[in-house]
């Protein structure tokens, strides 16, 4: 008798893969598999080393982006994706986790249909999602998906001057054809990323997993207020033009925007001022402001209230106030069907799910964005903490997600089969 895929899979050898790995690079300060370093390539040969016992194929394409491939009846593809590569000091699970529970999926592919699945199945492991080096984040994803900025990317400088196109030649990257590595999509028909939250929704609901939405948008500005500075003994109260007072009544006010905007969130995350001595007041005050949802008609909508609100307490203050957008990205929505496969699988697991977007941008949103459908599951992060050594999860809720992760990849090829 055929064995089930419930016992091929063996959910506490990606625990074992995990501390493997963490004992392989990371030290006491935490991970260190910074990409294109050495720790970064010694991690990719330990990962195809422990693929070599697949019926595999293994290449890196044009953008540095390790692919493995199980061929599969059908050339249509189902992908899973993560990222070996970390922040310095990180944790031992963001990225990694999606990675190693995708080969363990493969290993129980491979097994139940004896090296030859109805659909091809394929897993990356995104080049450089962290951007730690560089500054630029999803860099491997956003060069597949063809949303690079080839021009700022180029001229992208490390701590000690190295330019990004020097740093990809030293593994092998030629800078100018990284876009080639788009034809890596073409079959491609789903793609599924498991990633741990990052943020403390699934703990604080006391739920090992969730369902994600989406990413959200993101519209960065920088708001300078413009006063006068006069002496703060000699101006009475009523004559001031005091950018900081202006600048200050925004504080309160992002949080009722927030709070109107069903789901979204907005962050002053910096402030500054001219001439910035205690004995003046302020002449001109400089706030960043980051507001990020799900839903596009909702992020323009937080923005134009909080465009309007500062031109408000500029009024109200007799002071000048003007806009400069630093950047902006659209909400990427997962596919609807995925994301309920996705529900169901989690359902199947633990009994209740939880469906939320991701604050944060990750490779899948790239993959999305390139039109192929795509799903992330999140497991719960304890501390909601994560880019820092104290990140962890549980070793039961671990091994859950990859049962669940499992069970949506099942669905998923199924769905992809279906569609051939
Ligand atoms: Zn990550």
């Amino acid at each position: 008798m055929m064995k089930s895929m419930s016992t091929l899979l063996n959910p506490k050898r990606t625990v074992a893969d995990l501390k493997d790995l963490r004992n392989l690079t990371a030290d006491e300060n935490g991970a260190q598999r910074v990409a294109f370093t050495k720790t970064w390539v010694k991690t990719r040969g330990w990962l195809r080393e422990k693929l070599q016992a697949l019926r595999v194929e293994s290449h890196v394409d044009a953008a540095g982006n390790l692919w493995t491939t199980l061929r599969g009846e059908s050339e249509r593809a189902l992908l899973i994706g993560g990222h070996m590569d970390s922040v310095p000091n990180g944790g031992w699970l963001d990225g990694c986790l999606n990675v190693l529970a995708g080969v363990e999926i493969l290993r129980r592919i491979n097994a139940e249909y004896k090296g030859k699945p109805p659909v091809t199945v394929r897993l990356v492991d995104w080049a450089d999602e962290e951007g730690a080096r560089f500054g630029k984040s999803l860099f491997g994803s956003s060069a597949c998906s063809g949303t690079l900025n080839m021009e700022e990317a180029r001229g992208l400088k490390d701590r000690d001057g190295i330019r990004l196109p020097e740093a990809l030649k030293e593994v092998g990257v030629e800078f100018e054809r990284v876009k080639e590595s788009g034809k890596e999509l073409k079959q491609a028909a789903a793609y599924l990323e498991l990633h741990i939250e990052q943020g403390p929704v699934l703990l604080d609901l006391d739920l090992p997993l969730g369902a994600v939405l989406g990413t959200f948008g993101v519209e960065r500005h920088a708001i300078t207020f413009l006063g006068q500075a006069a002496h703060s003994g000699s101006t009475p109260m009523n004559r001031r033009k005091d950018a900081f007072l202006a600048a200050a009544k925004m504080s309160p006010e992002i949080y009722r925007i927030a709070e109107r905007s069903n789901g979204g969130v907005c962050t002053i995350g910096s402030c500054t001022t001219a001439p910035g001595i205690v004995t003046s007041v302020v002449q001109e005050c400089r706030i960043t402001l980051d507001q990020r949802h799900l839903d596009a008609p909702a992020l323009s909508r937080m923005l134009r209230e909080a465009k309007e609100a500062s031109e408000r307490f500029a009024k109200e203050g007799n002071v000048n106030v003007s806009w400069n957008r630093l950047w902006q990205i659209e909400p990427v929505l997962f596919n609807p069907e995925l994301v309920e496969m996705c529900s169901e699988s989690i359902r199947e697991t633990c009994g209740k799910v939880h469906r939320l977007p991701s604050g944060p941008l990750h490779d899948a949103a790239e993959v999305a964005r390139a039109g192929v459908p795509t799903v992330m599951m999140f497991v719960q992060s304890l501390h909601g903490i994560s880019h820092n050594k104290i990140e962890d999860t549980k070793e039961e809720h671990l091994e859950m997600c990859v049962t669940a992760f499992d069970k949506l990849a099942d669905k998923a090829m199924k769905w992809v089969g279906r569609e051939a």
